[in-house]
């Protein structure tokens, strides 16, 4: 089993190339720093731009809140100043009635303006088609405005009109402090009226938008006409300002909408006013600019993808050539695939170079070894197994071969009177000289002791017996140093396809034999006649 284990981590690691791990690495240390700072990137705008979005909409608010607090406060002095002047006026209904008109139509400030009496009579209206002069107003403002005897903003409510109103009112006191009745301005906040240009008019394209409530969380104004008179119960920003904070927070609007809101209280009347945007509103931009900012970005990056890519093959590529080299380091094509890799940088040269030295140590070493196995050390002729290859080799090819077998004549002699070394120089010697006789292509052995065999490819019986023949003269007319003058007897015989070979090394030795026997230092070439048996 841990066998097994084994051999599949090797297999995992082998997959795991240089080109490959450069380019995971190369591409991992360029693509997550470059995600990270665009996701930060990010995350930090967006940040930024809810921010900001939400400070502006705080001061927004703020603003707002004091210009309509200006507008109030404005309208109450206009009331007042008119209240002064009705005054003496109380029962001139047709002054009454030019004064109201003047309210109304010189301030725009209100949708109608009314002149009541301590008990809420109606005095004089403008607009007159309003059609409630004569008639005692109970109405939630005209109740309220007649208890305080003083200057009012009432809450919002259902006015005798069918109107969704605020009444704005100033008391009017005769010049000895008695209570005459009150001077009002209504606001309509169902129809166009100073609100909506107060408020509306800021009303932006990006999805902002404004709405105010009053104390009961009731909606007083809002860019939706018919959500006027609506109650809001779960909106943070209203529930913050109903309690009289200013402020700004993201929040879930009423319709489940992510909104990004600042909120601030109207000072006289302790309305709120909501500045708000849908988040992705706000965003959507952000949104955009980072997918630009990706599309411009790619293009750069495929390339250095690419540049990446082409690096790290060039880079790996010696390396994996060497690799594949040292694989095959048995293979004779290897070298000339080492010596053709383009080793570019320093580490793969002096691999090249290094694999290059060992390629050819080995070779030689494997030459030689090759060599040795095949040699015979004394005389550096082949030795049996030389011969035996070639004799194998010639009867795959068919290629027709003379034997010539050499034996030295009394050679125990010669080593009894002069010595082993003196014997083994005539050894190297007579290998010498049978070397000297022979072609390229013939392959002289010795078989051991003072016995030599010389295989003539190619050539038929009576070239050979020439050989043996110059070979026993050249032997003969040799004095040597030591031993002076030796000789040499000698066998010939002829294979040719189809003939028993051992029946041809036989014949070589019965003809060597019949040289000793017919008296040394001479040749006997086999019969013709027995050549082809
Ligand atoms: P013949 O003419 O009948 O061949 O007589 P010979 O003395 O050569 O006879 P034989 O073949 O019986 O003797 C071979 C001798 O060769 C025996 C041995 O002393 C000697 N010999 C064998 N191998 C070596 C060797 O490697 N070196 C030396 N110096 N002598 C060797
Ligand atoms: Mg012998
Ligand atoms: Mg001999």
């Amino acid at each position: 089993m841990p066998l097994l284990k084994i051999k599949k981590t090797a297999r995992t690691a082998a997959r795991l190339d240089l080109r490959r791990l450069i380019l995971v690495l190369t591409i991992c240390s360029a693509l997550i720093p470059f995600a990270n700072t665009f996701y930060a990137g990010y995350l930090v705008q967006r940040q930024q731009l809810i921010d900001t979005t939400l400070e502006g909409h705080y001061a927004y608010a703020t603003k707002l809140a004091h210009s309509t607090d200006d507008f109030l406060q404005s309208a109450l002095q206009q009331l007042g100043y008119s209240a002064k002047l009705m005054a003496g006026h109380m029962d001139d209904i047709h002054y009454l009635g030019e004064e109201a008109t003047r309210l109304r139509l010189q301030t725009k400030s209100f949708n109608s303006v009314t002149v009541i009496d301590q008990t809420g009579y109606v005095l004089a209206t403008s607009p007159e088609t309003l059609q409630i002069a004569g008639k005692t107003l109970k109405s939630a403002g005209v109740t309220e405005t007649l208890k305080a005897r003083g200057p009012i903003i009432s809450q919002p409510y259902m006015a005798v009109t069918d109107n969704f109103i605020i009444f704005v009112s100033q008391p009017i006191f005769s010049a000895q402090g008695k209570y005459l009745g009150a001077v009002g301005g209504s606001i309509y906040l169902k129809q166009e009226s100073m609100l909506d240009t107060l408020l509306g008019s800021h009303f932006y394209q990006d999805g902002t938008y404004v709405f105010v409530v009053d104390k009961n969380k009731h909606i007083i104004y809002h860019p939706n006409n018919k959500r006027v008179g609506e109650q809001i119960s779960n909106n943070d920003a209203i529930n913050q300002v109903s309690r009289g904070e200013s402020g700004k927070t993201p929040l879930i609007n009423s319709q489940g909408i992510e909104m990004l809101a600042g909120y601030a209280v109207v000072p006289s009347t302790g309305w709120g006013i909501v500045a708000q945007r849908p988040k992705t509103a706000t965003l959507a931009p952000l949104n955009a600019l980072m997918r630009s900012v990706l599309y411009k970005t790619l293009p750069i990056a495929l390339l250095m993808l690419l540049v990446i890519w082409w690096s790290a093959r060039r880079i790996a590529s010696p390396l994996r050539q060497l690799a594949n080299g040292a694989r095959d380091m048995d293979k004779p094509e290897t070298a000339q695939n080492i010596q053709s890799v383009r080793s570019w940088y320093f580490e793969s040269q002096e691999l090249k170079k290094a694999m290059l030295r060992g390629f050819g140590l080995l070779h030689r070493n494997i030459t030689k070894l090759r060599e040795d196995v095949n040699t015979d050390p004394l005389t550096g002729l082949g030795n049996r197994r030389h011969l035996e290859a070639a004799i194998t080799a010639f009867q795959a090819e068919k290629t027709p071969f003379a034997v010539v077998a050499i034996d030295i004549d009394h050679f125990k002699k010669i080593n009894d009177s002069f010595g082993h070394d003196a014997g083994d120089e005539v050894l190297r010697q007579l290998g010498r000289q049978i070397r000297e006789v022979s072609r390229v292509d013939d392959i002289p052995c010795r078989m051991g002791g003072e016995e030599f065999l010389l295989l003539l490819p190619m050539a038929p019986l009576h070239s050979a017996a020439q050989v043996a023949e110059r070979l026993r003269v050249l032997v003969e007319e040799t004095e040597l140093a030591t031993v002076g003058r030796i000789t040499v007897s000698l066998g010939v015989a002829h294979w040719s396809d189809g003939n028993d070979i051992k029946a041809v090394f036989q014949q070589a030795d019965a003809m060597l034999y019949a040289a000793k026997r017919g008296g040394r230092n001479r040749v006997e070439v086999v019969p013709a006649a027995t050549v082809a048996l």
